[in-house]
């Protein structure tokens, strides 16, 4: 049987070698830890986990994290066995033992008879063979050069700088409107592809102080080394003057409030659309290194974002990701060498579980490939399968950026009924979920 080599034994190459290697194909991982380390993980353990020892929620009825817990769970994926039998008492959420569980990852792949681990550095892009990169985001320089010079520069991130993300029912739509810049579009559609919020010069300089007082985060030492390329937070552009944003990514010209006509706004901060089913919007320009509660303070500061709720928070981390809506197939592969999959966070996912989980599919479909079997991912109703169907199509390739599993990603209940109560709308979506997931897993025998 042909062997399924994979790059990084980290989050997703460790789940990703035990799905494969319980199909039945040998697996060779190759993870240059202990012998090359990175700025983060500091252990030789497979599947480390390099910062919070949290896989989040564990409420696989209401919340979408708790969902994807409970889908690798079904699948028998080895990351959650582990995380289970490593728990820590953590209210609802799912905290892990962090030394047993990595430590007991490792055994486990190890003692599989189908199983190598070689500690090698993989620098270059293997040309024949069955591979998957799960190099995570501190994929080494080599290597991420090696990608880089394949898929252009353009479509290789060192750094994600991600503007938080509002749920569009949130927004108060009586005050933002939409509108394009300039009315710019050749469509409807186009000329109303943003939110806009209009600000008065008051709430601009409150705005503005509410910036410079919050709390903000550091980038952790040889994060920056030889990478940061500038791509500012809000924050130290409001440093750098008063009038930085107003001239930056908050100018007003080009709008016409569609509430007020007659009053200019002293400053605009607009929203793009950020998934093709409309639910989710990002706001524009607005990467900050401001601390959670601090941002959710200052956002709701913006008028029309006063109620509104957050898929994701903004940030910039050190990330080596690839712009997968543009470079991978519905099954992970690379579309110019199909021979080589993406898994976890490079791929444009974020987090331990969810890298973990683009694991499990990864590891399934290739050893699906090597098996002779046909592997369709499971439908976009589920956790798993909106979040591959996220990266690999759904997102906005050009504002391509790494996202958490949140129900925004997957096709909304109740488009026509009623409103449901949120709870019960998050549970009819995890009910949904469950049972075509298990449809899934029933496909493969
Ligand atoms: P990793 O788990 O990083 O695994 C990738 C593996 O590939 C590593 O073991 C690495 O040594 C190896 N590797 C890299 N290059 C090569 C190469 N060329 N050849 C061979 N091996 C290679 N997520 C959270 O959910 N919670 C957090 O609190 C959190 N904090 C984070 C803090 C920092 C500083 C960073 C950088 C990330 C953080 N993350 C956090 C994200 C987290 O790292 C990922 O979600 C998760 O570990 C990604 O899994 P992965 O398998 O894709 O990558």
């Amino acid at each position: 049987r042909e062997t399924l080599h994979i790059v990084g034994g980290g989050m997703a190459g460790s789940e990703a070698a035990w799905q494969a290697a319980r199909s039945g194909v040998p697996v060779v991982i190759h993870e240059m830890r202990p012998k090359v380390g990175t700025f983060a993980h500091r252990t030789g353990n497979l599947a480390e986990m390099v910062c919070s020892n949290s896989f989040r929620s564990d409420d696989d009825e209401r919340n979408a994290v708790g969902l994807l817990h409970w889908e690798m769970r079904a699948a028998g994926g080895l990351i959650m066995e582990m995380a289970d039998q490593h728990r820590l008492p953590a209210g609802g959420a799912l905290a892990v033992d962090r030394d047993p569980f990595s430590e007991s990852v490792t055994e486990r792949l190890r003692a599989h008879p189908l199983i190598t681990v070689t500690d090698e550095e993989v620098t270059s892009l293997p040309t024949d063979g069955h591979w998957i990169i799960a190099t995570g985001p501190l994929t080494s320089g080599t290597l991420a050069e090696a990608i880089r010079s394949e898929t252009g520069a353009e479509a290789l991130a060192f750094f994600d700088a991600i503007a938080p993300i509002v749920y569009a029912e949130s927004i108060d739509m009586s005050v933002a409107w939409a509108q394009s810049r300039y009315d710019k579009g050749e469509t409807e559609a186009e000329r109303k592809a943003y939110l806009n919020c209009p600000m008065t010069k008051n709430d601009y300089e409150g705005f503005i102080d509410a910036l410079l007082a919050a709390d903000k985060t550091e980038f952790h030492e040889g994060e920056t080394a030889g990478y940061f390329d500038g791509c500012l937070p809000i924050e130290v552009m409001a440093e750098r003057g008063r009038e930085t944003l107003r001239f930056g990514p908050m100018k007003p010209v080009g709008l016409t409030n569609a509430h007020r006509p007659d009053v200019k706004p002293y400053a605009v901060v607009q929203l793009r659309r950020d998934n093709a089913l409309g639910t989710l919007y990002n706001i524009v320009g607005f990467q900050t290194k401001m601390k959670y509660g601090a941002q959710t303070d200052v956002f709701k500061r913006i008028p029309g974002l006063q109620d509104a709720s957050f898929a994701r928070l903004g940030g910039i981390h050190r990330n080596t990701f690839i712009n997968s809506p543009t470079l991978l197939d519905a099954q992970m592969r690379l579309k110019s060498r199909p021979h080589i999959r993406f898994a976890g966070q490079i791929t444009g996912v974020e987090g331990y579980v969810e890298s973990a989980a683009m694991g499990l599919l990864a590891g399934r479909m290739a050893a699906a490939e090597i098996l002779g079997r046909d592997l369709p991912s499971p439908g976009p109703e589920t956790a798993m399968g909106a979040l591959i169907t996220h990266i690999t199509g759904g997102a906005e390739a050009k504002t391509f950026q790494p996202m958490n599993v949140n129900f925004g990603l997957f096709p909304p209940i109740d488009a026509k009924g009623g409103r449901r109560g949120r709870k019960d709308r998050y549970k009819a979506y995890t009910d949904r979920a469950k049972t075509t997931f298990n449809e899934w897993l029933v496909g493969q025998g």
